[in-house]
C-alpha cells in the first residue's frame, strides 16, 4: 500500500516502527459486557484486527469488565460469538480486564507510595462541586495533603470492605488548576460492595475507566490503543497513568471518529431499550443493526467487512448512508444466491389457451452471473400466482406489465397477451385472464418481436406457501428517537409478514441459507422461527437501490 493511500491511524504506526517507539504491533478491541454488540462495533473489532494482521502484529478480546453492576456473562458470550463470526481471530489472547484487579492494586498502592494518589472523604457530589468548570479551576480536595501513611492505610481498609459504598475514593493527585477537567484529581478507585461476575465477592472496591483501561492495555502488551473520540480529552490521563505506573514500553492512544448509520440508531442504550420494552424480537430482531441482528436477518462478515472499508477511518463525524450498507449487502450477494421464483402479494394468472391438466418442465438458470450455480427445471402450467402489482386494469404510461391488450414475457417461459380479468362484488380483482404464444417459449431462439416486460410466476398447482418477513427501519433517527411524551418514534411499517407462494424447492432451504427472489430481494431462511419443511423467509434488503458509488 502507498503512503498516500494509508490512513491516518496506519501513518501513526509506521512512524512508530521507523522511530523505535515500538518494534511490534498489538491491538485489540475491548467492549464492555454491557450489552450485544453493533455495526459501529464491527468497524472497531475489522479496524482492530485488520491493522494487526497488516502489520504482522497481534490482536486481542478483552472485556472491561470493571462496572459489575451492568455487565452479564450472556453479553460476555454473545460478544464473543459476534467477533468470531467478523472473523477476527483473537487466538489465545482472550483477556479481562477483571484478571488484573491484583495489579491494578499493586500499581494504586504504588501511586500512593510516589505521592501520586490519595484517599479522599469527599462524597460523589462535594467531588463534582470542587471540580470547577471549563471556565474555573476547581479546589483541592481537603484530604489531598494526607500523609503516605494514613493513605495506605484508608486505601486498604476500603479494600477490606470497611467503608461503605461511596462513602471513599482513590484520587489521583494531579493538578486541580488543569484546563483539562479530566485532570483534575480524576478518581481512580471507588467503594462498591458488588458480585462480579468473574471475581464473586473478592473486591468491594472497583477501579475507574479512565485508571483502569490504559492498565489493561499496558498490562497486555498493547502498543495501540485505538478508540473513539470521545476518549481524545482523557488521552493526557491515559498517559499520566501509563507513565506513573512506570510501564516500560507505554501504549499510545489513537483516536477516530465513531461510526453512525443514517436513519436507524445503533447506540448500546437505544437497543436495550427496545429490547426491554419488548418491542423486538430479542437482541438479534433483523430489524437491529446489532451484529446478531445483522447475522440473523442474513448478512454475511464480508459484506459488513467491505461496508466500513468503504466508510473509511477518519476523526470527522458524520453518519454513513445506511444504503452504502445496502449496497455493500447486495454487491456481496449477487453472485453468490440462486434466484429463485417467489411470489409475495399473489393473483391468479389463467393462460385460457394452455390446455387445461398439462404441464411442463422449463430450465430456469440458478444464477446469469455464476453459472456454477448451475440450473434446475420448474413446473409451468395453465393457472399461475403472479405479483398483484404487475397487472393493472388502466396503466399508466411506462406500465409495461399485465393490462388489458399488453404482451409481457413471463421469465423462463412463454410470452403471454392479457385478455381479461375478474372481479369480485367489492370490486377487488380476482383473476387475470391471459392467453400464451407457444411460438415464443425461453430459450428456443423466437426473434419474431420483443417485449417491453418480464414477469415471474409460480405455478399454482405446486407452488408451496412461505412465511415471508419484509423490513423498515425501525427508528428513523431524521425523524426523530421520541415523541413528545418520550415514548419511542416507531416505524409502524418496520415488520410486515406475508404468507408467499413460492418454488416447492425452496421447502428443502435450511437457516442462514440465502437466495435472490427474482425482482424481489435477497432473502434468508429465519434460524429462530422456521421448522423443518416450514421455512420462514427474512428480506435481507431489497433489489431497488438508491446509492450511487462515490467516484474518487
Ligand atoms: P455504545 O456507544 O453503543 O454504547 P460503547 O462505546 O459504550 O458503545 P464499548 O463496549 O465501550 O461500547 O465499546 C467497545 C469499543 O467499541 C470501544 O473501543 C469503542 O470506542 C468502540 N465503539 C463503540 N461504538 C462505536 C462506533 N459507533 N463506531 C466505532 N467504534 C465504536
Ligand atoms: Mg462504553
Amino acid at each position: 500500500m502507498s503512503k498516500e493511500n494509508k490512513n491516518f491511524i496506519e501513518q501513526f504506526i509506521d512512524k512508530d516502527l521507523e522511530d523505535g517507539v515500538y518494534d511490534r504491533v498489538q491491538t485489540r478491541f475491548p467492549p464492555e459486557p454491557n450489552g450485544y454488540l453493533h455495526i459501529g462495533h464491527a468497524k472497531s473489532i475489522l479496524l482492530n484486527y485488520g491493522i494487526a494482521q497488516e502489520y504482522g502484529g497481534k490482536f486481542a478480546l478483552r472485556f472491561d469488565d470493571t462496572n459489575p453492576e451492568k455487565e452479564k456473562i450472556e453479553f460476555v458470550e454473545s460478544i464473543i460469538e459476534d467477533v468470531k463470526w467478523l472473523g477476527a481471530d483473537y487466538e489465545d489472547r482472550l483477556f479481562f480486564a477483571s484478571d488484573y484487579f491484583d495489579e491494578m492494586y499493586e500499581i494504586a498502592i504504588k501511586l500512593i507510595k510516589k505521592g501520586k494518589a490519595y484517599v479522599s472523604d469527599l462524597t460523589a457530589d462535594e467531588i463534582r462541586e470542587y471540580r470547577g468548570t471549563l471556565t474555573e479551576p476547581g479546589k483541592n480536595d481537603p484530604n489531598r495533603d494526607r500523609s503516605i501513611e494514613e493513605n495506605l492505610e484508608l486505601f486498604t481498609a476500603m479494600k477490606e470492605g470497611k467503608f461503605q459504598d461511596g462513602e471513599k475514593t482513590l484520587r489521583a493527585k494531579i493538578d486541580m488548576a488543569s484546563p483539562n477537567i479530566n485532570m483534575r484529581d480524576p478518581i481512580l478507585y471507588r467503594v462498591a460492595h458488588l458480585t462480579h461476575h468473574n471475581t464473586g465477592d473478592k473486591w468491594c472496591i472497583y477501579p475507574m475507566y479512565d485508571y483502569a483501561h490504559p492498565l489493561e492495555d499496558a498490562i497486555e502488551g498493547t502498543t495501540h490503543s485505538i478508540c473513539t473520540l470521545e476518549f481524545e480529552d482523557h488521552r493526557p490521563l491515559y498517559d499520566w497513568v501509563v507513565r506513573e505506573a512506570e510501564f516500560k514500553m507505554p501504549p499510545r492512544q489513537i483516536e477516530f471518529s465513531k461510526l453512525y448509520l443514517t436513519n436507524v440508531v445503533t447506540g448500546k442504550r437505544y437497543i436495550k431499550r427496545l429490547v426491554e420494552e419488548g418491542i423486538v424480537d430479542g437482541w438479534d430482531d433483523p430489524r437491529l443493526v446489532s451484529i446478531s441482528g445483522l447475522r440473523r436477518r442474513g448478512v454475511t462478515p464480508s459484506a459488513i467487512k467491505s461496508f466500513v472499508e468503504m466508510a473509511g477511518i477518519s476523526k470527522s463525524q458524520g453518519s454513513a448512508d445506511y444504503a452504502m450498507l445496502e449496497y455493500c449487502i447486495r454487491e456481496d450477494l449477487k453472485p453468490s444466491c440462486k434466484r429463485m421464483l417467489a411470489v409475495l402479494d399473489p393473483i391468479k394468472l389463467v393462460i385460457d389457451n394452455y390446455p387445461e391438466g398439462q404441464t411442463e418442465e422449463l430450465p430456469a438458470p440458478n444464477n446469469l452471473e455464476n453459472p456454477e450455480l448451475g440450473e434446475r427445471t420448474i413446473t409451468f402450467g395453465r393457472e399461475l400466482w403472479i405479483e398483484r402489482e404487475d397487472f393493472m386494469e388502466e396503466a399508466p404510461k411506462k406500465y409495461y406489465r399485465l393490462y388489458p391488450g399488453n404482451e409481457v414475457r413471463l421469465m423462463y417461459a412463454y410470452f403471454v397477451t392479457c385478455t381479461g380479468f375478474e372481479k369480485d362484488e367489492n370490486g377487488n380483482i380476482t383473476v387475470v385472464h391471459a392467453t400464451y404464444d407457444p411460438e415464443t417459449k425461453s430459450g428456443s431462439g423466437f426473434e419474431g418481436r420483443k417485449v417491453k416486460g418480464t414477469i415471474h410466476w409460480v405455478h399454482a398447482a405446486d407452488a408451496k406457501t412461505a412465511k415471508v418477513r419484509l423490513y423498515e427501519n425501525l427508528i428513523d433517527e431524521e425523524k426523530g428517537v421520541y415523541n413528545e411524551d418520550g415514548s419511542l418514534n416507531l416505524n409502524p411499517q418496520s415488520l410486515i409478514e406475508k404468507e408467499a407462494f413460492v418454488e416447492p424447492a425452496l421447502m428443502e432451504a435450511k437457516p442462514f441459507d440465502r437466495f435472490q427472489f427474482v425482482r424481489n430481494g435477497f432473502f434468508c431462511v429465519d434460524f429462530k422461527d422456521s421448522k423443518e419443511g416450514a421455512p420462514v423467509f427474512n428480506r435481507i434488503v431489497s433489489l431497488k437501490s438508491s446509492f450511487k458509488l462515490p467516484k474518487d
